[in-house]
């Protein structure tokens, strides 16, 4: 959906995925233009342009109250506040062991899939993550670019390429991953670093 009144706001909503019944979403898209239009959200500014601007608070409101459709759907916000400053953000609910921090599961380095790393707690809010070949990256801590909004809810960049290097171990041989949701075919010939130790 978007809305683009001069002077008011500007701003589209949609969502992550391939496929959606329209039907998970209408109720909570229904609440983001109350909060949106209708009622303001606690702490957020009755200008339109002022971060946390309306939409972005509608969003966390309307969307975190119905847990069930952050689990199959991210909900991106993309907003423009001037010619030069656009904001592209994702908010989704996070589950350590499938969506750590609302972020897909990384690649493991050595095997270069995401599919057979699993993820558990560490302490501290950190994460250890284990890949099926037996490499491991431990205590790995949340990225500098994801905010958690709500209680198990966050946002980060959209599209998601954080520079946050994930350092994972095998044997003697360490690797350095990502978190990211580009597709390989889309990101370009850069390896990953390598540094053996
Ligand atoms: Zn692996």
């Amino acid at each position: 959906m978007t809305c683009c009144r001069p002077n008011t706001v500007r701003f589209v909503l949609g969502f992550s995925t391939a496929s959606l019944f329209p039907e998970t979403v209408a109720h909570q898209c229904q609440n983001f233009f109350y909060y949106c239009f209708l009622w303001i959200s606690p702490g957020t500014s009755l200008d339109f342009d002022t971060h946390p601007t309306r939409a972005y608070g509608a969003r966390s409101a309307a969307f975190a109250w119905a847990n069930a459709s952050n689990s199959a759907t991210g909900v991106v916000l993309i907003e423009k506040f001037t010619n030069d400053h656009i904001s592209s953000t994702e908010f989704r609910k996070g589950a350590p062991s499938t969506r750590p921090w609302g972020l897909f599961m990384p690649e493991c380095p050595f095997c270069r899939v995401s599919h057979q790393v699993k993820a558990q707690h560490a302490n501290n809010q950190r994460l250890n993550l284990d890949c099926d070949c037996g490499a491991r990256a431990s205590s790995v801590r949340q990225p500098a670019r994801v905010e958690q909004v709500m209680a198990n809810h966050y946002v980060y960049p959209f599209p998601c390429d954080l520079e946050d290097g994930i350092t994972w171990k095998l044997g003697m041989q360490t690797l350095t991953g990502r978190w990211t949701s580009t597709p390989r075919s889309l990101r370009g010939s850069a390896p990953h670093k390598t540094d053996r130790t």
